[in-house]
């Protein structure tokens, strides 16, 4: 479904990512694991054409959109839920579903993707008419992938979706993440630090090391890596 050959980016001298190669297969979670500061954001952001590759091939769905304005790569599909949720404070949990819908004009789904939202995460059905702003983190988050979900996504990038918030949300949010990929044919690429959860819900998985990739295997086969241990799970 995605594909990144080759794929170099820089920001002025420093170069963030260097030869970067991956691919996602339409219905996988696919995984990108590392450590601080290792690209895994400029990834998603040069996925999304907020950053420019230099060099290299971006494919999704057999077309090529290195080139494209985020804007139009939005309009294809691809959705990014941000690190730090970034939702629209001073706006009702419903009114930040609105403008996360804001390309779709099909009212009769998107009241079915509203109410799908209200079943999976049902303390945002409780919270609708509350700010976002009045939110906890867990609740926040919970409602950025459900803005994210509002746009129909075909691909879902989710960045460092467990940021800051206590190990029993992100055990909740996770399994709502492989539900999302079961129930609704979506693809998910999820970066994550907390390479524990990350390998417990995907399919397959890249490990990335200041800009490379050091490692891709399926996520069975990364946790019994004796480096993947050692660095990442910490056993
Ligand atoms: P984190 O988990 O902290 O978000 P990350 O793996 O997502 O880390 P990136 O944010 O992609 O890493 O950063 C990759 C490298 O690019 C780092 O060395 C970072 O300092 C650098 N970098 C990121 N954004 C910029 C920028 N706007 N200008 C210059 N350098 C940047």
């Amino acid at each position: 479904m995605l594909e990144l050959e080759n794929v170099n980016t820089y920001y002025g001298n420093i170069q963030a990512l260097s030869n970067l190669s991956i691919s996602i297969g339409e219905g996988e979670i696919i995984t990108l694991i590392g450590a601080n500061g290792a690209g895994k954001s400029t990834t998603l952001m040069t996925i999304c054409g907020i950053v420019p590759a230099l060099s290299g091939k971006i494919t999704f769905e057999d077309e090529r959109i290195e080139r494209l304005s985020t804007d139009r790569i939005v309009a294809k599909g691809i959705i990014q839920v941000p690190e730090g949720r970034r939702i629209f404070p001073y706006l009702t949990v419903r009114e930040n579903l609105d403008m996360g819908a804001y390309l779709r004009n099909d009212k009769a789904e998107i009241k079915r993707d509203i109410e799908y939202i209200f079943e999976i995460f049902p303390i945002l059905a409780e919270r609708r008419n509350q700010t976002g702003g009045t939110l906890s983190g867990g609740e926040q988050q919970m409602l950025a992938i459900s803005r994210g979900l509002m746009g129909k996504p075909r691909l879902l990038l989710l960045d460092e979706p467990s940021l800051g918030l206590a190990p029993l949300i992100v055990t909740q949010i996770f399994s709502i993440i492989r539900k999302i990929n079961e129930e609704n044919d979506t693809t998910i690429f999820l970066v994550e630090q907390n390479a524990n959860q990350a390998l417990k819900v995907a399919h397959r998985g890249y490990v990335m090391e200041t800009g490379r990739i050091t490692l891709a295997d399926t996520c069975e086969n990364l946790m019994q890596n004796d480096d993947v241990r050692k660095a990442y799970l910490g056993v």
